[in-house]
């Protein structure tokens, strides 16, 4: 099938990266219907319990830049400089994330930035958005897309066109593409779950709005990031079972007394804290791993709907964004759906099987390493060289975070040379000052 403008294309999932594709291909003359299973966003309220704000970095914006959408997504960011770390004692100290003014990244508002990319996608002529509508599964024999309208319950089906699911880490298409023997997936669970707690702007106080704040106890951690309006959305990351999990924390006194024991300094910043732990849901974490992304030329699996990954390092949605992009970019050389499916898988695995790995990774130190005396030694290490070096010491976090020209995997590679290089040099101590110019200039070759 021809990937040639003035065709249409499904795309299932009026979400981050669905809209954001929406618009990327409108803005090359696809025609594009959504369909969403929510109802419209600009009339109803947003889920609960969905991160309700995200850490949006270079990936996504560039994303967003190539969809010509950032002016209206800035004013709903606010940037945050670093982490600010609150130690059980209630002090508190910020370790910036990079060394330059623009090594930021920014807290938005799903919903809002949700909102943003619908009515961007809507403005064109050639896309429609079929809200509470649910895709149940696609039909490869009989080249069907099937849909079930959620006020009615009236089923019905659309030919494929092709199909690009964009329905999140639970994935209908996904599952009806499982099930059909025509892709596998593996999904690996953390035994750790979530719950988002509120932060009201009259209890905020004096917390630093340019922050993301973590609270790290180890196996555990709290954080929370800001909001336009002037609250923070709160996260605990918890274990499900055990002494200090999730199961423990059943009834409200028991809440109350973990948190005083646990985040003294966070108490005051909670005033709702047993209220919205009984109500809001627990959320579940995991990395989805699916093979192959498409089928054929007739359906892809995009966004967290092929690669869904842990939340450690804010980048889910960034990934999402970056698939749009490339996927806009290969349509600059190839116009047939099955090879630029082909191509699109080709480019991302790599990436997003790298970035899933440091997502998992960061867990560790944003719960614990944070705290430890050689981490934030390393971490000064590491910043000094990118000062000396910088076109070929980049911090892994930095090439992640701030460097969307260096792909994951390349920062996972790099990433694995400059943790040996650094283990070295902290080992040696400064009885060799040239060691770290000689080792950096035989072990990493300028970025390229
Ligand atoms: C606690 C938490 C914190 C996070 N923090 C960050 C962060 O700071 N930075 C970051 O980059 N990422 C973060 N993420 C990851 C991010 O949320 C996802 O990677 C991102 O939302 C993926 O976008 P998507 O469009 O692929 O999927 P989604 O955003 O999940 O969108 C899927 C859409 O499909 C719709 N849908 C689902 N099923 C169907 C169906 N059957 N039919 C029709 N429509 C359907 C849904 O309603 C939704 O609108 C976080 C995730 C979690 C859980």
């Amino acid at each position: 099938m021809k990937a040639s403008p003035g065709t249409c294309v499904n795309i299932v999932g009026a979400g981050l990266a669905g809209a954001l594709l929406a618009v990327l291909l409108a803005r090359r003359g696809f025609g594009v219907r959504l369909y969403e299973r929510r109802p419209d966003p600009r009339q109803a309220a947003p889920e609960r319990g969905r991160s309700i704000n995200l850490a949006l970095a270079a990936r996504g914006i560039a994303a967003l830049e190539r969809a010509g959408v950032m002016a209206q997504v800035w004013p709903l960011t606010i940037e945050m400089r670093g982490r600010m770390v609150h130690e059980r004692s209630g002090s508190a100290a910020l370790q910036p994330y990079g060394q330059r003014p623009n090594e930021v990244i920014y807290s938005v508002g799903r919903a809002d930035l949700n909102r943003v990319l619908i009515e961007e996608a809507l403005r064109h002529a050639g896309v429609t958005v079929r809200f509470s509508h649910q895709a149940c599964g696609v039909d490869l024999g009989r080249d069907r897309l099937r849909l079930r309208e959620l006020a009615s319950g009236a089923e019905h089906e659309v030919p494929l066109a092709p199909t690009i699911a964009t329905d999140g880490a639970g994935s209908a298409v996904r599952t009806s593409l499982t099930t059909a023997g025509l892709l596998a997936v593996r999904e690996e669970w953390l035994d750790h779950d979530y719950k988002e707690l509120t932060i009201p702007a009259a209890a905020a106080g004096a917390l630093d709005r340019h922050a993301l704040h973590i609270w790290p106890r180890g196996g555990f951690m709290l954080i929370a990031l800001p909001n336009t309006d002037g609250s923070f959305t709160a996260t605990l990351f918890l274990t499900r079972t055990g002494e200090r999990g999730f199961a423990a924390l059943g009834a409200p006194d028991a809440v109350a007394a973990f948190f005083a024991r646990e985040f003294p300094d966070a108490v005051a910043l909670l005033p709702q804290l047993r209220d919205e732990f009984a109500r809001n849901p627990q959320g579940q974490l995991g990395t989805v791993h699916t093979a192959p992304w498409h089928a054929g030329g007739a359906v892809l699996l995009l966004g967290d709907a092929a690669h869904a990954i842990v939340p450690f390092h804010g980048q889910g949605m960034n990934a999402a964004f970056e698939d749009c992009r490339v996927l806009d970019d290969l349509l600059d050389t190839d116009d047939h759906w099955e090879s630029l499916f082909v191509a699109f898988e080709r480019a991302r695995r790599p990436n997003t099987e790298a970035i899933a790995q440091m997502a998992l990774e960061n867990y560790g130190e944003m719960r614990d390493a944070v705290l430890d005396a050689r981490f934030l030694r390393l971490k000064s290490l590491a910043m000094g060289l990118e000062r000396r070096f910088p076109d070929r010491f980049i911090p892994r976090y930095s090439m992640v975070m701030f460097h969307p020209e260096i792909p994951y995997a390349e920062a996972l590679r790099r990433g694995a040379l400059q943790a040996r290089l650094l283990g070295e040099l902290d080992a040696q101590g400064d009885s060799d000052p040239g060691l770290a110019e000689r080792l950096i200039r035989e072990r990493l070759a300028p970025v390229a």
